[in-house]
């Protein structure tokens, strides 16, 4: 809290009062507070693959793995990966930023979830079942159209059927579910039966760059952006996103489109 005193004095007079001011600036300190974590954030995840690329050339150029012909192939293709994630997180950054500075354009329209949700299905099978995961959709009947964007709503499936799969093992599953909640609204859901994650983490998930295990996310290949990315596109839509896990048994990640109203769909 921030304190202002200012006098108040009477002509020719001696001071007659205070004037007290009591400013909360908690909000400010923390906004300021997470713009600094966030670019210390941003530093370290890239410095991080870039490190990998520049021992990795050293390696080759001057440690003669390049002689090594296996070796110089499996040090190419670390440095091609790391090189593929640096992209990956530059372009999850813009993204982010964008939707921040609300210059993304929501090119909403009346959609029919199941066929969204059936696409996205399709999508992920395979993965699943070369992970021998077994994958279920489940849509309620007669389910109204929602009104979003069908590139949105895809990315959210995709963040959140990728991080199903990513700490899912094999022999568990996975479903993905849609239903009319009393208001109208249509709830999403991914449910898994992975790694779960620990109770005094869900509260900070949806965080930029949090992360349950950095080295495990990394190594998957994840930025620690999805699920923010999720929220921002929920949010912009009018909707909710929320997330439910047991440690050691499994998480449901789920989120609400709003119905499509008459008047829009006409
Ligand atoms: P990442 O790119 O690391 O997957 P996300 O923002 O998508 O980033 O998720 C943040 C973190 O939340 C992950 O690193 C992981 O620890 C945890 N997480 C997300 N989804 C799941 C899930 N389905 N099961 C277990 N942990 C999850």
């Amino acid at each position: 809290v921030k304190l202002t005193f200012t006098p108040i004095r009477r002509p020719g007079r001696e001071t007659v009062g205070l004037i007290v001011v009591l400013q909360d600036v908690t909000e400010e300190e923390k906004l300021d507070r997470q713009r600094k974590e966030f670019v210390a954030n941003v530093s370290h995840e890239l410095r991080t693959p870039l490190t990998t690329i520049k021992s990795y050339l050293e390696a080759l150029d001057e440690g003669g793995a390049m002689e090594e012909k296996e070796l110089a192939s499996r040090f190419l293709r670390v440095t091609r990966q790391e090189a593929e994630r640096m992209t990956r997180l530059i372009h999850d950054l813009l993204q982010l930023s964008r939707l921040d500075a609300e210059k993304v354009r929501f090119h909403k329209q009346p959609l029919l979830l199941s066929e969204v949700l059936e696409d996205a299905a399709d999508r992920f099978s395979v993965q699943c079942e070369q992970k021998e995961i077994d994958f279920t959709l489940s849509i309620s009947d007669r389910l109204p159209r929602v009104y979003a964007d069908r590139d949105q709503v895809d990315q959210v499936l995709d963040n959140l059927l990728s991080n199903a799969v990513k700490y899912t093992q094999a022999g568990g599953s996975i479903t993905l579910s849609a239903r009319k909640r009393s208001d109208g609204f249509i709830t999403v859901s991914v449910a898994d039966t992975g790694i779960g994650i620990p109770k005094k983490d869900l509260e900070r998930i949806f965080d930029r760059f949090y992360r349950v295990d950095k080295a495990r996310s990394r190594s998957m290949g994840g930025t620690g952006l999805g699920l923010s990315i999720a929220r921002e596109m929920i949010r912009g839509h009018g909707g909710e996103i929320g997330i439910e896990s047991q440690y050691g048994e499994g998480t449901t990640v789920s989120f609400t489109l709003p119905p499509c109203e008459p008047e829009v769909v006409r």
